[in-house]
């Protein structure tokens, strides 16, 4: 019998989480004019010689669009190239522009979090071909510059 590619997937988890955010993540994705303006503010967009995949308005609408059009109906496929989309062509570094204030970081990290409830995490920041080590050594600098400004501010 052939291998069922929904079975593994949690279908009432995933639309139980669209539904959650439903009212703003559609609000957002319906605002959308595909004006483009956010693609000059993210850095991967230019450094990837402006490759569409990187655009922060493409990596919403083929991720967290899909799953809203499809409601949560994905295969396990689909779900791992949203994974390549929300890790490997975004840090979530927060820097998108929109005239129209979409809040693609957190569309995105609301992505991964579906994501996430299916067993499929991307490794951050794959992107800019770091190593794990470098992830660990990032997050632990990272949390030294937090520490250090919370016992500042004390
Ligand atoms: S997210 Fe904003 S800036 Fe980007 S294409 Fe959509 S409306 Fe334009
Ligand atoms: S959050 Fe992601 S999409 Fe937005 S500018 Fe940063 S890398 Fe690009």
């Amino acid at each position: 019998m052939p291998k069922d590619a929904q079975a593994t997937i949690d279908l009432n988890r995933i639309r139980e989480m669209l539904k959650q955010k439903k009212g703003r993540m559609k609000l957002c994705l319906r605002a959308c004019a595909g004006c483009t303006l956010c693609a000059e503010s993210c850095f991967l967009f230019r450094s990837h010689d402006g490759d569409p995949r990187y655009m922060p308005s493409y990596k919403v609408l083929k991720t967290l669009g899909t799953l809203y059009r499809k409601r949560g109906k994905v295969s396990e496929a689909q779900l791992e190239q949203m994974k390549e989309l929300v890790w490997r062509n975004c840090v979530l570094c927060g820097r998108c522009y929109c005239p129209f204030d979409i809040d693609i970081p957190n569309m995105i990290a609301f992505t991964r979090s579906i994501l996430r409830s299916q067993g499929i995490c991307g490794v951050y920041p794959h992107s800019m071909g770091a190593t794990e080590e470098d992830y660990r050594q990032c997050a632990a600098e990272i949390q030294g510059e937090i520490e250090s400004d919370s016992s500042e501010s004390e």
